[in-house]
């Protein structure tokens, strides 16, 4: 059974390992790291974590690590979260605002909430169904109300809200999906990682006017971008 959402008295406690200085500790390791734009560093800080995860795991929240969610998924590491969110918007040092985001993978949402104040509206697919209704309450509560989820395999995108001026994916397929190159608007950025478990690569593909640019960002370790609903 995925973690229940928390309650209003739940979301106030804990305030002592959750402290502004456990938080700051966090942001100035993802700048050691190399996260340099400062409105993602503040989402980082701003976004309570804590929240996102089982009580029994609060008190890791803000260290820099994926952490289990159920289900055998995991909320994705800090310092991930943040490069993605920086290749996926970042353009000669500010941010563009791209109107429509399409999210694969919504494990906890954590992802989802980092990105929501930063773009136009997030189109949200997961294919665990309990883990998309935790997430989908757990951001009501937070008054994260730009964001559509859908119960569905991300293999197939999202047909009907296509085209999108940014994907983000953060479950791995073997290699990128030809569905979510068609589903990129002139200029998009899908920001994935592809391969097999040990060997994936997070990359960048854009879609130029004459095809698409792909960027190796780094090695990286996500749970497989699996098929079908569950
Ligand atoms: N960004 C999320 C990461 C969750 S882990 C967070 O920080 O919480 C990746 C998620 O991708 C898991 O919840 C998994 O169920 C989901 N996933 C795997 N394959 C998928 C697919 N084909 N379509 C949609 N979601 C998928």
């Amino acid at each position: 059974m995925a973690s229940a959402v928390k309650t209003d008295r739940h979301m106030m406690s804990g305030i002592g390992m959750t402290s502004a200085r456990t938080r700051e500790r966090l942001v100035q390791r993802l700048e050691q790291n190399g996260i340099s734009n400062p409105i993602i560093l503040d989402r980082i800080r701003s976004v309570p974590r804590h929240l996102f995860v089982d009580e029994a795991l609060e008190s890791r929240a803000y260290e820099d690590n994926a952490l289990p969610i159920g289900q055998g998924q995991t909320i994705s590491q800090p310092y991930i979260v943040a490069l993605m969110t920086q290749a996926l918007l970042q353009e000669n040092g500010d941010l563009r605002v791209p109107k429509k985001v399409l999210e694969i993978g919504t494990g906890s949402g954590y992802q989802t909430a980092i990105l929501a104040p930063l773009v136009g509206q997030i189109f949200s697919l997961e294919r665990v169904g309990p883990l998309l209704e935790v997430a989908r309450r757990r951001l009501a509560l937070l008054e994260v109300t730009t964001v559509r989820f859908r119960h569905d395999d991300g293999h197939r995108g999202w047909p009907g809200q296509a085209p999108f001026d940014g994907i983000i994916v953060s479950a791995a397929p073997e290699g990128v999906p030809e569905v979510l190159l068609e589903q990129l608007a002139p200029g998009g950025r899908l920001v994935i990682p592809v391969g097999s478990s040990g060997f994936q690569n997070l990359i960048r593909v854009t879609k130029t006017p004459s095809g698409f640019e792909q960027e190796d960002l780094c090695r990286v370790s996500f749970v497989p971008m699996l098929r079908d609903k569950q």
